[in-house]
C-alpha cells in the first residue's frame, strides 16, 4: 500500500488534483487549492485505499494507520497552535467523506469534533461567545449520535423543541399554539440562548445514554476514531448504494476521509457560509452565482431550513440598499476575494466549479471545489462558450457534454398559450415540464410509479433518504430550500423538473395547503391539494400549475446547433432514425437523421380504417380471400410510403416487411369479433376457431418475420408493391428516393433467395406498369444467432445487414424481454450483468455476434452496408461499441438522434477514428 495519509496546509500539500482515485474528489480539490495559495483550513486525507483495506479487514483500520493519523493531528496542532483535547487552545475538526466521483450528501460528514464539557467552556472563553460554543457542541452531539452511535436524529427532536420553547419564553414569544415548523421559524437556532442550549446538551446526552447504554464519548480521540470509521461505513449505506447504482459508480472505489480544522461561519454577523458556482448551473450563463447565509454553519445552506441570500447584488439598480442581503452588499471585501478565487479556480480547472466557502469573522476560507453539476442545457452552453473563450478546444467541448443529458433539452416544455391555473411560484431549480399526481413520500412515489403512474414528489424539503422517490417521480416540488438545496442539486443531476423553495405551500399530514396571493402579494385564498391530485411543474420558471398543462416541443439553442456541427465534423458513424410515419420521419430529419434505418410497416396496420382489412386478410380461408383483403390495404400502405419518402427526400429509407405474429392483430374481445363477423359474413364461431388456431405457445419464436412470407407470399408481395409504387410516384414528382427493402428474422440463405425473387418479380411488374425504374436495395435484419453465423451466405443475397439487437439480445441470451422484468433486476444487482442488456449492449456476447456477422458478411460482399436498429442505437455506451466495430450507421428513435450524433462523435474521438473517411452510403 502507498502512503495512507496526505497532508495539506500552510501553502503546501502532499497530494494534488490528479489524485482523485486515491484522495477522492474532495481531498484532491483541497490539496490543489492549498497548492494554488487559496485559503483552505489545513487538514489531511486518509486515502481510499485505507477505506478498501478497512472493508477487507472486516471493518477495521489497518495496523499503523491510527499512529499515522495521530502524527498528522500533531502536525495540524503545531501549524495552528491549538490541540485536540485542549481546553485552553482547542482544536476542532471536521471528518468528511469524499469519493472519487461526487456523491452530494450521500455519505456522512461530522463537524465540530473534539468537544466535551470542559473543552466547550474553553472554546467559549476563547471565542468570547458561550452561545456559539454550546451551539457547536449540541450540533456535534446530535450529528455524532446519529451518524456514529446510530441514535437517529428524530429521537432528539422533542428535546430541541423544548429548548426552543424555553428560549421562546425568555424572548417573550407565545409558543403555545405553534407547531414544530412554525416554532423553528419563530425561534431559529441562532436565537437559542446559552441556558436553553446547556439544558439541551444535557438532555441529548441522557438520550444517548438511554439508547446506547453508554455515556457520550468525552475523549476527542475516541470521537475521532468513531467518526473516521463512520465515514468509511457510510460508503456502504443504503442511499449511497442507490446513488452509486444510478450513476454507475463501482463499489470498489471506496471513499476517502478528510480530517480538517474547523472554521466557523456561525461566529456572529460578520461570519457566514455559502455555496457558489462559477457559472449558472441551470442555464450555463457566464455569471458568478450562488447563495449564502450569515451566521450559519456549512450544512445550513444545503439543508434548506433557512432560505439563503444571493451572493451578488441583483443588479436591478434602484433596489433598497437596506434590503440587500447579498454577500456583495454585506461583506464587500470577502465577496471581492471570493470573486477572485472563483475566477482563478475556473481558469485553473478549465471547467465550471462548484465551491463551498465559509467566512469566519470576515476572513474567507474555501472548503471544497469540484466540477459543478449542471443541466443538459447548461452543459451545452458552457462547453460551447468555453471553447469560444479559448479555455478548451472544440474537441474537449464535444467530450464535455454527457450525451444522455442533452435528452432533456429535446423534451417538451409548457405551452405558453394553453389555458392554465397558476397555483404558486418557487425557484426554477431544474428545467423541464412535468405533470403528475401529487405524492408526499418517497416510498409512495416509488409505489405509484411502479404502477405506471406519473407522480410529482412534494416535500417540505428533501434529504438523501428521498433519493429513490426522486428517481421514481417525474418532478419534485419543495416548500423550502434554495437553488442549491438537496432537491435542486439532485434533480438537476437526474435531469428532472424541480421547483424548490415554494414558500406558498405548506406540507403536512398527507396534504399540501397552498396560499393564493393577489397581484399585490396579499393572500386571498387557500387551496388544499391532496395525494393523487394532478399538478404541473415548470422547472424552467419555477411555476406550479393545478391540473395537467399541455406542452410544446423543445426549441433548440444556438449553442446546441453549434455543438452539433462540431460533433458532426468529427463523427464517422452515420445516424439514422427509426420512424414509422411521415410525422416521425420529419421529427427525425429535424433532429439531424441521415435516413431511416427502420420503418416498421405493421404499425401502419393498427389504424382504425385498416385493422378491419388486416383481420380479414388473416382470417380469410385461402389465398383468394387473402388477396381480396390485401388489395384493400395496398392503397393505405402506398400512401404511407409516399409520405415517408417525401419527408426523407434524398436519404435512404429502410422499410421492414411484416414482422410480428399475425394473431397480434386479431380481435381482442367479443364486440370486435361480432363486428368482424358481420363485415366478413363469417359466423363468430368460425372466427373464434381461427383465432384459437393461430395462438402460439411462444410467439416470439413462432410464425413471424419472413416465415410469414414462406407460407403466405402474397403479404410481402402487396407490401413490396406498395413500396415500389410509392417510390415510382415520388420519383415521378422529381424527388429523389432511396428505398431499401428489409427482410426480418431470416436465418438461411434460402429464405432470402425466395423473398428476394418475390420482391424482384414485383419490382419488374411495377416498373413495367409505371414506365420507370428506381434503385431499390434488398437486405435483411440479423437478429438470430444463426444469421450472424451464416452471415457469409446471407450476404450473397443481401446488399445490407441491419443488426436487430433487440431480438438478437433475446435470442442470443434466450431471455424474453417481456418476461425479463422479474429477474433482470436481480441479475444486475448480483453483478451478473453490469447493466440491463436490453438497454446497453452485451458486448461480450451479442457484440461478438455482431462482429462475426460483420466479418463473414463483408468477406462475402465487400461493399455490404452494416447498421443497427435496436434500442441500443440510441445508447451512448453501445454506440461506442458500434464505432469500434466499424458499422456504417446506427438507427434510433427520433428524439435520440442528437444524443446518438454526439455519442458517435465522442466515440470517434475516443477510438481515434474521427479523421478517417466518413461512411459511404
Ligand atoms: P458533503 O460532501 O455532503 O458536501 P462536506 O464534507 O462537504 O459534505 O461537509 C458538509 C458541510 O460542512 C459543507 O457545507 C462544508 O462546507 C462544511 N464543512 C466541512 N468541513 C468544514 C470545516 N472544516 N469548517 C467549516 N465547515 C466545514
Ligand atoms: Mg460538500
Ligand atoms: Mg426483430
Amino acid at each position: 500500500m502507498r502512503k495512507s495519509i496526505y497532508f495539506f496546509g500552510g501553502g503546501q500539500a502532499d497530494g494534488d488534483a490528479q489524485q482523485k482515485e486515491l484522495l477522492g474528489g474532495k481531498g484532491a480539490g483541497l490539496a490543489e487549492m492549498t497548492r494554488l495559495g487559496i485559503p483552505v483550513p489545513p487538514g489531511f486525507t486518509v486515502t481510499t485505499e485505507v477505506c478498501n483495506a478497512y472493508y477487507a479487514a472486516g471493518r477495521a483500520l489497518p495496523a499503523g494507520v491510527e499512529d499515522e493519523i495521530k502524527a498528522s493531528i500533531g502536525r495540524l496542532e503545531s501549524l495552528l497552535g491549538a490541540r485536540l483535547g485542549s481546553a485552553e487552545a482547542p482544536l476542532l475538526v471536521s471528518v468528511r467523506s469524499g469519493a472519487r466521483a461526487s456523491m452530494p450528501g450521500m455519505m456522512d460528514t461530522i463537524l465540530n469534533l473534539g468537544l466535551n464539557d470542559e473543552i466547550a467552556r474553553g472554546l467559549a472563553r476563547r471565542t468570547g461567545s458561550e452561545r456559539f460554543a454550546l451551539d457547536a457542541y449540541r450540533r456535534f452531539i446530535l450529528a455524532y449520535a446519529d451518524i456514529v452511535l446510530g441514535v437517529p436524529r428524530d429521537r432528539f427532536e422533542e428535546a430541541l423543541g423544548r429548548a426552543r420553547k424555553q428560549a421562546a419564553a425568555r424572548l417573550g414569544v407565545d409558543a403555545t399554539r405553534l407547531n414544530a415548523a412554525e416554532l423553528e421559524r419563530k425561534v431559529p437556532d441562532s436565537l437559542l440562548d446559552p441556558e436553553s442550549l446547556a439544558a439541551l446538551i444535557q438532555r441529548q446526552k441522557d438520550i444517548v445514554l438511554g439508547a446506547t447504554g453508554r455515556p457520550f464519548p468525552d475523549d476527542p480521540y475516541a470521537q475521532l476514531w468513531g467518526a473516521i470509521r463512520a465515514v468509511f461505513d457510510s460508503w456502504k449505506n443504503h442511499r449511497a448504494e442507490v446513488y452509486r447504482k444510478m450513476h454507475d459508480i463501482p463499489e470498489a472505489w471506496g471513499t476517502a476521509c478528510n480530517v480538517q480544522a474547523m472554521v466557523f461561519g456561525n461566529l456572529g454577523d460578520d461570519s457566514g457560509t455559502g455555496v457558489a458556482f462559477t457559472r449558472d448551473p441551470s442555464t450555463g450563463e457566464r455569471r458568478f452565482y450562488g447563495e449564502w447565509l450569515p451566521n450559519a454553519q456549512g450544512e445550513d445552506v444545503v439543508a434548506g431550513v433557512r432560505t439563503p441570500h444571493p451572493l451578488s447584488r441583483s443588479g436591478s439598480g434602484g433596489a433598497n440598499e437596506e434590503d440587500d442581503c447579498s454577500l456583495e452588499a454585506k461583506m464587500p471585501e470577502a465577496y471581492a476575494e471570493l470573486v477572485e478565487v472563483q475566477g482563478k479556480l475556473e481558469q485553473h480547472f478549465r471547467d465550471m466549479q462548484d465551491l463551498e466557502f465559509t467566512i469566519q469573522q470576515k476572513k474567507l476560507f474555501l472548503l471544497q471545489c469540484r466540477t459543478g453539476k449542471r443541466t443538459g442545457r447548461a452543459a451545452v452552453r458552457i462547453a460551447v462558450e468555453m471553447a469560444k473563450e479559448g479555455l478548451i478546444s472544440e474537441r474537449e467541448a464535444i467530450l464535455r457534454v454527457d450525451p444522455g443529458s442533452i435528452d432533456q433539452l429535446l423534451h417538451p416544455s409548457i405551452d405558453g398559450s394553453a389555458p392554465k391555473r397558476l397555483l404558486a411560484r418557487g425557484l426554477p431549480a431544474s428545467p423541464g415540464a412535468a405533470t403528475g399526481q401529487v405524492v408526499f413520500s418517497a416510498d409512495e412515489a416509488e409505489r405509484r410509479a411502479g404502477q405506471g403512474k406519473a407522480v410529482i414528489l412534494v416535500r417540505s424539503e428533501t434529504s438523501p433518504e428521498d433519493i429513490h422517490g426522486m428517481k421514481a417521480a417525474r418532478g419534485i416540488l419543495t416548500a423550502r430550500g434554495g437553488m442549491t438545496s438537496h432537491a435542486a442539486v439532485v434533480a438537476r443531476g437526474m435531469g428532472k423538473s424541480c421547483v424548490a423553495g415554494c414558500s406558498a405551500i405548506s406540507v403536512s399530514q398527507g396534504q399540501m395547503a397552498v396560499t393564493i396571493y393577489d397581484d399585490h402579494g396579499h393572500p386571498t385564498d387557500t387551496i388544499t391539494v391532496k395525494a393523487g391530485d394532478v399538478i404541473t411543474l415548470d422547472g424552467g420558471t419555477g411555476t406550479v400549475y393545478l391540473g395537467a398543462v399541455p406542452t410544446v416541443p423543445a426549441a433548440l439553442s444556438g449553442e446546441f446547433e453549434e455543438l452539433m456541427v462540431w460533433a458532426d465534423a468529427v463523427r464517422r458513424l452515420r445516424v439514422r432514425s427509426n420512424a414509422d410515419t411521415p410525422h416521425d420521419a420529419r421529427t427525425a430529419r429535424n433532429f439531424g437523421a441521415e435516413g431511416i434505418g427502420l420503418c416498421r410497416t405493421e404499425h401502419m396496420f393498427f389504424d382504425e380504417e385498416r385493422i378491419q382489412a388486416v383481420r380479414e386478410m388473416i382470417l380469410a380461408d385461402g389465398e383468394a380471400g387473402r388477396r381480396r383483403a390485401l388489395a384493400k390495404l395496398l392503397p393505405f400502405q402506398r400512401s404511407d410510403f409516399v409520405g415517408v419518402f417525401r419527408e426523407m427526400a434524398g436519404l435512404p429509407v429502410t422499410i421492414r416487411l411484416l414482422d410480428p405474429p399475425l394473431h397480434e392483430f386479431l380481435p381482442q374481445d367479443e364486440a370486435q369479433l361480432q363486428q368482424l363477423s358481420r363485415a366478413m359474413g363469417v359466423p363468430v364461431k368460425e372466427l373464434q376457431r381461427k383465432n384459437e388456431e393461430l395462438a402460439e405457445y411462444n410467439p416470439m419464436l413462432g410464425h413471424r418475420g419472413c416465415r410469414l412470407a414462406i407460407t403466405s407470399p402474397e403479404i410481402y408481395e402487396m407490401q413490396a408493391r406498395a413500396i415500389l409504387e410509392a417510390a415510382c410516384e415520388v420519383a415521378a414528382a422529381g424527388i429523389e428516393v432511396e428505398p431499401e427493402i428489409m427482410i426480418p428474422l431470416s436465418m438461411t440463405r434460402r429464405e432470402l433467395a425466395i423473398t428476394r425473387a418475390l420482391v424482384e418479380g414485383v419490382a419488374e411488374k411495377v416498373f413495367a406498369e409505371k414506365g420507370r425504374r428506381v434503385d431499390v436495395r434488398f437486405g435483411t435484419m440479423i437478429e438470430l444467432p444463426r444469421a450472424a453465423i451464416v452471415a457469409g451466405e446471407l450476404a450473397e443475397e443481401a446488399e445490407f445487414f441491419s443488426f436487430g439487437t433487440n431480438d438478437l439480445t433475446q435470442t442470443a441470451l434466450g431471455i424474453s424481454r417481456d418476461d425479463a422484468g422479474r429477474f433482470l433486476g436481480a441479475y444486475v444487482e448480483a453483478g451478473i450483468f453490469t447493466k440491463d442488456p436490453f438497454q446497453s449492449l452485451d458486448v461480450a456476447g451479442v457484440g461478438a455476434l455482431v462482429e462475426m456477422g460483420r466479418d463473414r458478411g463483408r468477406a462475402a460482399r465487400p461493399g455490404l452496408t452494416l447498421g443497427i436498429c435496436g434500442e441500443h442505437g440510441g445508447d451512448p455506451s453501445s454506440i461506442a461499441f458500434f464505432e469500434r466495430a466499424g458499422l456504417d450507421y446506427v438507427s434510433c428513435s427520433p428524439f435520440r438522434v442528437p444524443v446518438a450524433r454526439l455519442a458517435a462523435a465522442q466515440a470517434a474521438l475516443a477510438a481515434g477514428s474521427s479523421r478517417g473517411p466518413r461512411a459511404t452510403d
